[in-house]
């Protein structure tokens, strides 16, 4: 089996590092990567500018943009055929509720998923984890994995969006399915000065607050106890109000 790896980490994460340790328990490995951290640069590909390709070390390729672009530019260039399986992580930090739309991490699985590769992406619920953490969330992927490959394969443009607690698990690893929850974060635009004088902007940064919907991915994370899997698709479209007004219209 041919395993894609990507992240929106950059390549010299630990979190990808992790994920290609347990990938490679599986089948061989790619690893596709953005040069450096491009968390929250959710879906966006690079088609203004060039983007450069170095391989770092055998199978392990540093690319100039996005992780969108590093999903494309592995199943249309670097791979000789599109890979058996797409694994985009392990993020540091949570993906939850909006976080989806956000987050690079889980647009690189989806831009996979959409072109019928089973995706999957994981996130850690910790911004700066501990190698102990490391241990407790390779685990975990290797539980999902391991439950996942002996499953129906996804179907087309559809993929999961795994989290997983910062807590120690029991093995094997208990999980459960959720839909997405909220996560709000506070708004926040810091106006400072830079040493010309000249005002700059930082928004965000405060702490979210995430929401305790039943089976939701935010509220499990809370509870620490157990794998989040929402599957997520790629169609947006809201097809109770779609149906509502084929229903409606002459
Ligand atoms: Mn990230």
């Amino acid at each position: 089996m041919n395993i894609l790896l990507t992240n929106d980490d950059g390549i010299h994460a630990d979190g990808l590092r992790c994920l290609a340790e347990v990938a490679s328990q599986f089948g061989d490995i790619t690893v596709i990567a953005p040069s450096e951290n491009r968390s929250a640069i959710s879906h966006a590909i690079t088609i203004h500018h060039a983007l450069r390709v170095k391989e770092i070390k055998p199978n392990w390729y540093a690319v100039t943009g996005t992780p969108s672009d590093c999903t494309y530019i592995g199943m249309h260039h670097i791979l000789d055929q599109h890979p058996d399986l797409l694994l985009s992580g392990i993020n540091h930090g949570a993906n939850l509720g909006i976080d989806v739309l956000y987050s690079g991490t889980v647009a690189g699985a989806m831009e996979g998923a959409q072109h019928g590769i089973p995706a999957l992406a994981f996130s850690l619920a910790e911004y700066t984890p501990t190698a102990e953490d490391w241990v407790h969330a390779k685990r975990a992927v290797e539980d999902i994995l391991r439950w996942f490959l002996t499953h129906s394969p996804l179907p087309k443009g559809k993929m999961l969006n795994v989290n997983i607690p910062k807590a120690p698990l029991p093995s094997p690893t208990p999980f459960t399915m959720t839909r997405l929850g909220t996560v709000q974060y506070p708004p926040q635009v810091d106006k400072r000065l830079d040493p010309n004088g000249k005002p700059y902007y930082w928004i965000g940064g405060l702490p979210p607050v995430y929401g305790s919907q039943a089976n939701s991915d935010s509220a499990v994370i809370q509870q620490k106890d157990k794998v989040s899997i929402t599957p997520l698709q790629l169609d947006l479209t809201d097809h109770d109000m779609l149906a509502s007004w084929d229903d409606s219209s002459t």
